[in-house]
């Protein structure tokens, strides 16, 4: 198999798995939750969302999770910005990445953003500008990169269209969303294939999701052409509010299981995820999807 030496894992559950929990969740244990995540190892956290808090209640207290947070050498925490309104937030807090987003649709684009995907370019520029200015990391977002719940599939030189425009904004890396989790291994290599004729395979990530059963595959397929670079929801939590029938990330768990298991290193240690995990579930009171959770380690029955 053709597998990199090393996958680096972008942790997105504590902004896209808790954004999409119906209930809120106390700062504290976001903030305990967060903390957790970076002590098993991981270095780019998606903390929060500093978006519209009529709209996204549940990332109404982003600031002061990051507030919280204690600032620790080598891991990232990450802001999601939609727009200069958001960037402000963040770094009126201390942020010092954001992702920004927007979709290869117009329609997703404007159900989710409420613009054209040209208007949101336009959009981005000035976010993606000034957070640079600011000396922050920028990371794009491509949402519905293979399928758009409104107009199915997804031509890949709409989305080669959007990625490069970000990357050439100033974005350090995309991040290439399967939002609704409906692409299969081999789109995924295509479109992959596609990008890395023109970007280097470290600007690019991927983000899937488990909807249809096809995360896992689809991030081995990624590996499989060059990609390095992994994002994941530990427990498996979250989904899409703006697309229907979404529903969690690929489990950080299940990756990491995986990857492990293959001999490719993340750095990040396993056990450790699923203790955030279990203490996360005890404040949801409700089980998390991810395999791994649930089943533990493989054991070999007793001798006998
Ligand atoms: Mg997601």
């Amino acid at each position: 198999m053709n597998l990199p030496v090393w996958v680096r894992m972008v942790e997105v559950g504590p902004r896209d798995g808790l954004q999409n929990e119906p209930e809120r969740v106390p700062t504290e244990a976001k903030v305990a939750f967060v903390e957790a995540l970076a002590d098993a190892g991981l270095q780019w956290i998606e903390v929060g969302s500093f978006v519209r808090p009529d709209r996204v209640p549940q990332m109404a207290d982003t600031d002061e999770v990051f507030r919280r947070l204690r600032p620790r050498r080598g891991v990232t925490y990450v802001a999601l910005v939609p727009n200069v309104r958001g960037l402000e937030r963040a770094a009126a807090c201390g942020v010092r990445a954001v992702a920004v987003f927007t979709a290869a649709t117009d329609a997703f684009a404007r159900a989710n953003l409420g613009m054209s995907v040209d208007d949101s370019l336009r959009t981005l520029r000035d976010v993606v500008r000034e957070a640079q200015a600011g000396g922050m990391l920028v990371r794009g977002y491509v949402s519905v990169a293979w399928w758009c719940p409104y107009t199915g599939p997804v031509d890949p030189q709409a989305v080669r269209r959007v990625a490069l425009e970000l990357l050439e904004m100033g974005c350090a890396e995309l991040g290439v969303a399967d939002t609704v989790g409906a692409a299969t291994p081999r789109q995924v290599q295509e479109l992959l294939e596609l990008f890395l004729r023109e970007v280097c395979p470290h600007r690019l990530g991927v983000h899937f999701h488990d909807t249809r059963g096809t995360g896992l595959a689809n991030v081995l397929a990624s590996l499989q052409v060059g990609i390095t670079t992994v994002d994941a929801s530990a427990g498996g939590l979250g989904g899409c509010p703006f697309a229907p029938g979404a529903l969690g990330n690929v489990a950080t768990e299940d990756v990491l299981y995986m990857l492990h298991g293959m001999g490719v290193r993340t750095g990040v240690d396993l056990e450790r995820v699923c203790a955030a995990s279990r203490t996360l579930e005890s404040v949801l009171g409700r089980k998390l999807p991810s395999r791994y959770l649930q089943a533990g380690a493989p054991r070999a029955a007793a001798a006998g």
